[in-house]
């Protein structure tokens, strides 16, 4: 089946993950796309399919060569973002893009204007939503892409391979990807999420992550009366916010530069409480970050003179650079397999977290690669078929090159 079909069939599954839920998966129809995955796995010829309790679905491609090579894993998500829906996803393809805007439907528009990375797709076939919901590509492609991979393996036996491991989780989009992922069963060398944008681009540096509350106890007193009384703690949160540096915000960086950023605030007279995500890619300016917090509770303390601010820091995930740095040939095969088929690696940091920085920390070293979905968590998501087909030419150049002595690779 071409990788295209393949993602087509794959986005007609609503997948949608739930915040909100306290299951695991957070939304039962992940199930049943995993349903679907493990059958087709099994007539790919897999071994050890199975989905665990949790929603994680696990198979293996067995050796054919003896167990020459690194046992590499192969890693992608199936749900997709609760920011916009995915349900009767109603794709539309342009073949042989122009380069030109692209209408979606009567009120919107692909702008190249907009989207610059349009201009890097022109005269790819591409697949666009049909405005009102979201494609789906985010990561139905890296699924596409691994299971096209697996098919050429399976039609392909003198492809010499050692066991490749493949595993789909869900709720990644809400944070839990890898809370029940088992890594001793998994038993993979190393592996790589296929969770990226351009297929050109390599990932491996991600935020460090913390998330901070403050809470505010104020001094609720009959406005009436309150002169010399009442501490206002909706008065002394946008104190404590407008203390924050003005320029660390999302809005105002880009690339390496780390920021705070203020997501959720509630409140009364009485009690007041923020909630703010804060990120740097360098754990040192991170610390940085997280003591503003804390020198500003202390001065507020001693200015009202009680302790009316607390902060709470806790960590969300760390940059996995620190991890994949003591293993840098697991990027570097990567570029050398981008430049034997034509690719321009370019090492981009992320900025946000990934499924791979928590297996990274957990023990398995596992960077992130492109999938030729762009614009993904919104109704302006499209990927490019052509980039596809290299993101399945990419893993299989992968596994040939780590493989002594592997024949030639027609790749169609
Ligand atoms: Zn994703």
């Amino acid at each position: 089946m071409k990788v295209e079909n393949r993602f087509l069939k794959y986005i007609s599954f609503p997948t949608q993950s739930n915040p909100y839920s306290t299951t695991s998966p957070s939304s039962s129809n992940q199930k049943e796309f995993g349903e679907f995955l493990l059958e087709e796995m099994r007539i790919l010829g897999l071994s050890n399919v199975y989905m665990s309790e949790y929603g994680v679905v696990y198979g293996t491609i067995p050796s054919n060569n003896h167990h020459q090579g690194d046992v590499i894993g192969f890693i992608a998500h199936m749900d997709t973002s609760p920011d916009a829906s995915g349900e009767n996803i109603n794709p539309q393809i342009i073949r042989d893009y122009d380069g030109q805007k692209i209408t979606l439907n009567d009120d919107m528009i692909l702008d190249p204007q907009e989207f610059p990375y349009l201009k890097d797709v022109k005269g790819h076939d591409l697949i666009t939503t049909d405005g009102t919901t979201l494609l789906g590509g985010d990561d139905k492609a890296g699924i596409a892409i691994i299971m096209s991979m697996a098919e050429y393996m399976f039609k392909h036996p003198e492809f010499k391979h050692n066991d490749i491991k493949i595993a789909f989780t869900p709720d990644e989009e809400i944070g839990h990807g890898t809370d029940h992922f088992d890594i001793e069963n998994f038993q993979a060398d190393y592996a790589y999420t296929i969770d990226g944008g351009d297929i050109n681009e390599l990932y491996f540096e991600n935020f460090n992550a913390y998330q901070v509350i403050v809470d505010i106890t104020g001094k609720s007193i009959h406005p009436g009366n309150a002169k010399n009384k009442m501490v206002n703690s909706l008065n002394v949160a946008m104190e404590f916010h407008h203390m924050l540096p003005h320029q660390k915000v999302p809005e105002c960086t880009e690339n390496y530069e780390g920021f705070h950023h203020l997501n959720h605030m509630q409140g009364t007279c009485e009690k007041t409480r923020l909630e703010y995500i804060v990120r740097d890619h360098h754990f040192t300016e991170l610390k940085e970050q997280l003591n503003d917090f804390k020198r500003i509770q202390a001065y507020l303390n001693s200015f009202y003179g009680y302790e009316l601010i607390d902060v709470t820091i806790h960590e969300q995930y760390l940059n996995m650079c620190d991890i994949i740095k003591d293993h840098p040939q697991i990027v570097e095969q990567v570029e050398l397999a981008m430049e034997d088929i034509g690719l321009n690696p370019r090492i981009v940091p992320i900025r946000g977290g990934t499924d791979g920085a928590r297996l990274s920390f957990k023990g398995l070293p596992c960077p992130n690669l492109g999938t030729g979905g762009f614009n993904c968590h919104g109704p302006y998501e499209y990927v490019s078929i052509n980039m596809m087909k290299k993101g399945v030419e990419l893993l299989l150049r992968l596994i040939k090159n780590n493989v002594y002595n592997n024949e030639d690779m027609p790749f169609e």
